[in-house]
C-alpha cells in the first residue's frame, strides 16, 4: 500500500527537533504515548459527536463511537483506531507535519534546559502524536474524514525529516495508527500490557476503550468521565463506585460536590471527603492531592496545589477546559488560571463541609469528619490569611457547659447569658484535670460558659480567632482579665478575707520560701473555692503565643509565674497561725504552689510529690 514514489514532505522545524528529542531519549515511562494516542482518539470522537449535532450528512452517522486497540506480536505492531472524525490527505498535512503543535516550542526549550533529565518533562508535557516514535521505528496513519465524499488517505513517516500522504483504502471512518515498534519496544505487543496501560492512564475517558480483537476483544476502561456528567444524572452508588476506584478505600465518603462550572474558569470536578484518615493498605492514592486532567487527559496523578495545605486531606478530579495541556509543572503553577480555580474548589470543600455540619438527618457523619479532621480545620483558621472567618462555622469544642458534646461557635454564642460580651476559653491538657482550674472558679460561680481548648493546635488557631460576630475571645486565664458581671441572684460571700496584714506576711513566706521560682506573689479575687492559681506576669506575652514557642523551640522556658493567693480560702488563714520556720509549714507552702503547677500542666515531675503528700498525710494522722 506505501507509494514509495510520493513526493517526501519536509517536516516543520519545530517537529524536527521534537522528533529528534523523542526518538533519542532514554525516557523509562515510554508507555504514555498510548494515553496521548487515545486522547487524540477522545478528541476526534468528541469532535465527531459535536458535528452530528449540526450535520445529517456525516459518513457511517450509525458507527460506534469507540477506540480499539490491538496487537501483533509477529509483525511487531499495535494499532490505534478510532471511529472519529477522520482527516482528508490535506487534513493529515498540515496536523501531522506542517503545523507545530501549539507545545512543540515550548517543550522543545524545556528539553533544552534540563538536558539529561527528560525523565520530568516527557511526562508533564503533552507532547501529542509525536511520542509514538518514542516506541516506533515508523508509524503509519490511515484515515477517512466523516464528510461524505471525503477519500481516505495514508500518511508514513520514520521519524526522520518528511513524511509522506498517499491516497488509502479504508472503508470505515475515522483513524487507524500502526505502530511499527522498535526492537527494544517489542514489549508494548502485548494485549495483556496495553489494557493495563489505558486502565492506568486513560480509565476515564469518556468512549469505550476496547483492547483486543474477536473474542479477545474487551472494553479496558472502567469509567467514563463521571465529573462531565450532569450531576442530576448520577446515582449515589455510581458516585461511590467512583470514589472507590479512585481510591480503592474501603470506608465510602463521607461527603462530596460535584463541581461544574463555566464561569470565571471551565471546570469539572469531583471531591470527596475520605471516610477515614489512614490510607487502606490497598489504597491507590500514596499521596495527598487531586488528580488533574487538562480535557481528559490526565496531567498529575497528585496535584497538591489546587487546595490549601488544611485541605489536604480531600480526594478527587479535577478537570478543565482551560489549563493549558502542553505545559510544564512549573507554567501550570503560575498559569493564572490555576489560582482561580484553587479558589473555587476551596470554596466549595468549605461549602461542602459547612451543608455536613448542617445535616441534621445523619450529623453522626459531620461528628466523625470533625473527630478525623477537625485538626486541619483548626490548622486552616491558623493560616489562612484571606478567608479564615468562613472556617469558623466548622469548628467544634467541648465547654464547661457541655463537655460530652460538640459544640460551635454558634451553639456558643446561642447559649450566652444576657449582656455577654465575650466568648470564654481555658487552654490546657486534659479536659479533666481543665474541669478543675482554679481560673475557672469565677466562671462558674457566675454561670458563665468557658470553651475549653486541649489540642496542640488550639493555641496556633487561636492567634486566628480573636473575634466570633461582635464577641472578642477572652482566656479566663488571663490576669488582666476584665471580669463580666456577676450574677444577681448567687448567694452573699460566706466568707471574709484575712486582714491584711495577715496576709502581707503570708505573702512573705510565700516569696521567702518560693524564691525566683515565681515573679511574684500577691492576693486576688477571682477564686472561690481554689486556695492558688498561676498567672503570667503583666507585659509578657499571651499563654497561646508561648505554646506555640514551646512547640516550635525545644528550649523554649515559659516566664516564670505570678502565684495569686485567695485570702478567703480558710487553709491560707490557718497558715497564717503557723509557726514560720516549721517544717510542716513549709511543706504545706510547697504543696500549694506545686498544686498550682500541676493543674496548670506545668509540673515537670509530678510523682516527685509523693514524699511530701505522705509528709502531710503523717501530719494529719498525729
Ligand atoms: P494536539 O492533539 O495537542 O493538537 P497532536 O500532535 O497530538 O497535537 O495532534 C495534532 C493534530 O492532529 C490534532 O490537533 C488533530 O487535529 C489531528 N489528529 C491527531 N490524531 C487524530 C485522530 N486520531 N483523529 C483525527 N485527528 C487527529
Amino acid at each position: 500500500m506505501s507509494e514509495t514514489s510520493a513526493p517526501p514532505i519536509a517536516f516543520k522545524a519545530e517537529i524536527r527537533q521534537l522528533l529528534d528529542i523523542l526518538i533519542h531519549s532514554l525516557y523509562s515511562d515510554r508507555e504514555i504515548f498510548l494515553r496521548e494516542l487515545v486522547s487524540n482518539a477522545s478528541d476526534a470522537l468528541n469532535r465527531l459527536r459535536f458535528e452530528m449535532l449540526t450535520n445529517r450528512d456525516v459518513y457511517q452517522s450509525d458507527a460506534e463511537l469507540a477506540i480499539t486497540i490491538t496487537a501483533d506480536k509477529e509483525a511487531k505492531t499495535i494499532t490505534i483506531t478510532d471511529t472519529g472524525i477522520g482527516m482528508t490527505s490535506q487534513e493529515l498535512t498540515t496536523n501531522l507535519g506542517t503545523i507545530a503543535q501549539s507545545g512543540a516550542r515550548e517543550f522543545i526549550q524545556a528539553a533544552k534546559e534540563s538536558q539529561a533529565n527528560l525523565t520530568d518533562i516527557i511526562g508533564q508535557f503533552g507532547v501529542g502524536f509525536y511520542s509514538a516514535f518514542m516506541v516506533a521505528e515508523s508509524v503509519q496513519v490511515v484515515s477517512r474524514s466523516y464528510r461524505a465524499d471525503a477519500e481516505a488517505a495514508q500518511w508514513e513517516s520514520s521519524g526522520g525529516d518528511t513524511f509522506t500522504v498517499t491516497p488509502a483504502e479504508k472503508a470505515d471512518r475515522g483513524t487507524t495508527i500502526t505502530i511499527h515498534l522498535k526492537e527494544d519496544a517489542l514489549d508494548f505487543a502485548d494485549e495483556w500490557k496495553l489494557r493495563q496501560i489505558v486502565r492506568k492512564h486513560s480509565d476515564f475517558v469518556a468512549f469505550p476503550v476496547y483492547v483486543g480483537e474477536g473474542e479477545n476483544r474487551q472494553q479496558a476502561n472502567h469509567v467514563t468521565a463521571l465529573w462531565r456528567q450532569a450531576a442530576r444524572e448520577i446515582k449515589t452508588e455510581e458516585y461511590d463506585e467512583f470514589y472507590k476506584q479512585l481510591t480503592l478505600e474501603i470506608e465510602p465518603p463521607l461527603a462530596r460536590a460535584h463541581i461544574v462550572t463555566d464561569a470565571p474558569v471551565q471546570l469539572y470536578g469531583l471531591l470527596f471527603i475520605p471516610g477515614s484518615n489512614q490510607r487502606g493498605i490497598l489504597s491507590l492514592r500514596k499521596e495527598d492531592g487531586l488528580k488533574l486532567y487538562a480535557r481528559k487527559v490526565l496531567i498529575q496523578e497528585y496535584y497538591k496545589d489546587l487546595l490549601p495545605e488544611y485541605y489536604r486531606f480531600v480526594q478527587g478530579v479535577v478537570d478543565s477546559e482551560d489549563i493549558p495541556l502542553n505545559v510544564s509543572r512549573e507554567l501550570v503553577q503560575n498559569n493564572p488560571v490555576m489560582a482561580r480555580l484553587k479558589k473555587i474548589l476551596t470554596g466549595r470543600v468549605t461549602t461542602m463541609l459547612k451543608s455536613l455540619a448542617e445535616d441534621s438527618e445523619a450529623p453522626e457523619k459531620y461528628t466523625k469528619f470533625w473527630e478525623t479532621f477537625g485538626d486541619h480545620v483548626k490548622q486552616g483558621i491558623a493560616i489562612e490569611q484571606t478567608d479564615r472567618e468562613s472556617l469558623y462555622p466548622l469548628l467544634r469544642f467541648r465547654t464547661t457547659a457541655q463537655p460530652d458534646n460538640w459544640s460551635s461557635l454558634a451553639d456558643y454564642v446561642g447559649r450566652m447569658k444576657p449582656g455577654q460580651k465575650k466568648i470564654f476559653y481555658l487552654i490546657g491538657d486534659d479536659p479533666r484535670s481543665m474541669a478543675r482550674s482554679p481560673h475557672l472558679d469565677y466562671f462558674r460561680e457566675n454561670g458563665y460558659e468557658v470553651i475549653l481548648f486541649t489540642d496542640i493546635v488550639d493555641s496556633f488557631m487561636l492567634l486566628g480567632l480573636q473575634k466570633y460576630q461582635d464577641f472578642d475571645l477572652q482566656n479566663v486565664a488571663a490576669a488582666d482579665l476584665e471580669l463580666p458581671e456577676a450574677d444577681g441572684n448567687k448567694p452573699a460571700e460566706d466568707s471574709t478575707p484575712m486582714p491584711d496584714a495577715d496576709f502581707s506576711s503570708l505573702v512573705d513566706r510565700f516569696k521567702t520560701q518560693l524564691g525566683d521560682r515565681v515573679s511574684d506573689v500577691r492576693a486576688t479575687e477571682r477564686l472561690r473555692g481554689s486556695i492558688a492559681r498561676l498567672v503570667d506576669p503583666d507585659g509578657t506575652m499571651g499563654q497561646e503565643m508561648q505554646r506555640v514557642y514551646k512547640i516550635l523551640e525545644k528550649d523554649y522556658e515559659t516566664p516564670k509565674k505570678v502565684l495569686e493567693l485567695n485570702p478567703r480560702h480558710p487553709t491560707l488563714a490557718a497558715l497564717v497561725a503557723r509557726p514560720v520556720d516549721d517544717a510542716l509549714t513549709q511543706a504545706l507552702i510547697e504543696q500549694i504552689y506545686e498544686s498550682a503547677l500541676l493543674i496548670e500542666g506545668l509540673h515537670p515531675d509530678p510523682a516527685s510529690m509523693i514524699p511530701r503528700i505522705e509528709q502531710l498525710m503523717a501530719a494529719a494522722l498525729k
